[in-house]
């Protein structure tokens, strides 16, 4: 009964723009089809998607319960325009606009929302990201407006501060989330946010020459110990891989097996308090 919080079903691991460009003409049904059935050989049974903006991830969602999978998807990831995310998602440029796309997305059959409210980690550069996150109160606003539509926020989020700001905003769950803090991780255990730190994105580029292991493994070992804070503070932390980004593939059990060696035998109650809670808000 495996469960991934956060894939991707519109990339594949190896090089975005073909991966796209796949479903140019619509999303690729066969493929999608050869996917979910290595997930169900795999023994899946729950899939969170990240979103993508041609409808790769809802098609998914309509095929998936013939492979024995409930599939959740937030439709396309919303990300404000010039920041991070326009690659895979809509972008909107004022709170009015973002407030349009959540009621559309809504009313699209949305499972819930997707925000990208940072940038993401430079893996060339220990503790650099490659831009601000949004301010505190957009982040607020973000949040706050999803919630008013009723509908649970997933948030692609690095930085100390961008994550402490969505988790005092209530965000439901929170994507990456590298270089925390005690403070961030205080707000997030109080708010009662599930915490998918993505340690495969980490550590399947390893060894393949991108980029430099010295620094992928001073951002990993950062991550892991904040995932040992997060569970001493009563913190539920989420298994997804981000499946279909880089390096990263479908379908296999990497988290979970880097999770069991960072939290040893306290991994499967905090793995399927987690999961049990994505369950029921998304
Ligand atoms: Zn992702």
């Amino acid at each position: 009964m495996a469960h991934d919080l956060h894939i991707h079903m519109v990339l594949d691991g190896l090089d975005w723009r073909a991966a796209i460009a796949r479903h140019a003409q619509g999303p690729d049904i066969p493929y999608i089809r050869q996917v979910l059935g290595r997930y169900q050989a795999a023994g899946y049974t729950y899939l969170r998607d990240g979103g993508d903006r041609w409808g790769v991830g809802a098609a998914a969602r309509e095929l998936a319960p013939a492979f024995g999978i409930t599939y959740r998807t937030p439709l396309a990831p919303l990300c404000w325009a010039g920041h991070y995310g326009s690659f895979i998602g809509e972008t909107f440029d004022s709170i009015p606009r973002y407030t349009a796309l959540v009621r559309g997305h809504k009313a699209a059959g949305a499972d819930f929302i997707k925000i990208m409210i940072s940038g993401l980690m430079d893996f060339d550069r220990f503790g650099r990201l490659t831009e601000e996150g949004l301010t505190k109160e957009q982040i607020r606003q973000l949040i706050r407006i999803a919630h008013q539509e009723g509908m649970a926020v997933m948030a692609h989020a690095n930085g100390a501060r961008t994550v402490e700001a969505a988790a005092e905003a209530g965000v439901d769950s929170v994507e990456h989330g590298a270089y925390l803090d005690q403070a961030a991780l205080e707000a997030m255990a109080q708010a009662g946010v599930v915490w998918v730190p993505t340690l495969s994105t980490l550590v399947g580029p390893m060894g393949k020459g991108r980029f430099p292991d010295p620094v992928l493994e001073r951002i990993c070992a950062s991550a892991a110990r904040n995932v040992v804070r997060y569970a001493q503070l009563g913190g539920l932390i989420g298994c997804g891989t981000d499946a279909g980004a880089w390096a990263v593939p479908h379908a296999t059990d990497l988290e979970r097996h880097l999770l069991t060696k960072i939290l040893e035998d306290r991994t499967e109650p905090v793995l399927s308090a987690a999961a049990e809670k994505i369950r029921e808000k998304f």
